[in-house]
């Protein structure tokens, strides 16, 4: 591999442009957007998914496995920058700097390509505000096998660095896809989908209904639930029982308990020893 460029000011173009990747502008002007760590750049790395751009610190790069990640990814065409951890710590907004922080391009999978495997397990998000609620719902979804989240209407930022830090590295892993609500209930609809709607105003338990059959998890928004003529959609509306005093879940919560539910009826089919 040719040397990294070596980079000593936190003025420095490249820098400049990596930190810009905090903001919405920025990751909306460059399709780019921030994952931070060797372990992440590694597990992207394994599953093909290669950095634009790639700033490591000196000494990591004296690990063997940092410059193996790091020559792997200049040969993919990355951009290697070599700078200080100071530098790493303004990047990342961190005092406690990754060594490695790599800038990938945002992809979203059109609704069409989404995986077709059967039973299909799909989880949709209606209006999802927070972002950790929706890194954390990536990473819960890619832990039970789903094979896609879907973005309904106006969410949050998937690629935000708070989103994308709350994934784990399965942003690199679960298809994410983008739609309106009339082009979501056609697709499902065309592949036989049965919708699942987790609501507050569910008659039925959270398990009533078939987990055989092909299933997207259909969720509402952090303040206001799932819209009626959502809810009206939906094949089935469940609620999943609570007592004590919070009148609801955390949707990332919820999302858990419906997804595991799911897996559970389907004898978590596929699960790791
Ligand atoms: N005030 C909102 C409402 O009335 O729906 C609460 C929204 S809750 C924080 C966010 C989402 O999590 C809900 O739209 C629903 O999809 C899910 N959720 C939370 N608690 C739930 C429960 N006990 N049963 C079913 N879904 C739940």
């Amino acid at each position: 591999m040719s040397a990294p460029l070596r980079i000593t000011s936190a003025a420095n173009p490249v820098v400049k442009s990596l930190k810009a990747l905090h903001l919405k502008k920025g990751r909306s002007e460059s399709g780019l957007f921030l994952a931070e760590g060797a372990r992440l750049a590694s597990e992207a790395a394994d599953l093909g998914v290669w950095p634009q751009i790639m700033a490591v610190s000196e000494a990591a790069l004296e690990r063997p496995q940092v410059k193996k990640l790091v020559s792997a990814a200049a040969k993919a065409g990355a951009r290697v920058i070599e700078t200080s951890e100071a530098i790493l710590g303004q990047i990342g907004k961190r005092d406690n700097p990754q060594t490695v922080i790599g800038a990938y391009r945002q992809r979203f999978t059109p609704l069409d390509d989404l995986p077709i495997q059967k039973p299909g397990l799909f989880v949709a998000l209606e209006g999802v505000r927070d972002p950790g609620n929706l890194g954390t719902i990536t990473r819960t979804a890619d832990s039970v096998g789903a094979h896609g989240v879907i973005l309904v209407g106006q969410t949050c930022d998937p690629f935000s660095v708070e989103a994308v830090r709350a994934t784990m590295g399965s942003i690199f892993a679960m298809p994410l896809a983008r739609t309106d609500f009339t082009t979501f209930e056609a697709w499902r609809r065309g592949r036989d989908l049965l919708l699942a709607g987790a609501s507050l105003k569910g008659l039925d338990p959270h398990d009533a209904f078939p987990a055989e059959r092909g299933v997207v998890v259909f969720m509402g928004n952090e303040q206001s639930g799932l819209p009626a003529h959502m809810e009206a959609a939906c094949d089935a509306l469940v609620r999943i029982p609570m007592k004590g005093r919070a009148d609801s879940l955390n949707l990332a919560i919820a999302t858990g308990v419906m997804l595991y539910d799911v897996w559970r009826r389907r004898g978590y089919a596929g699960a790791r020893d």
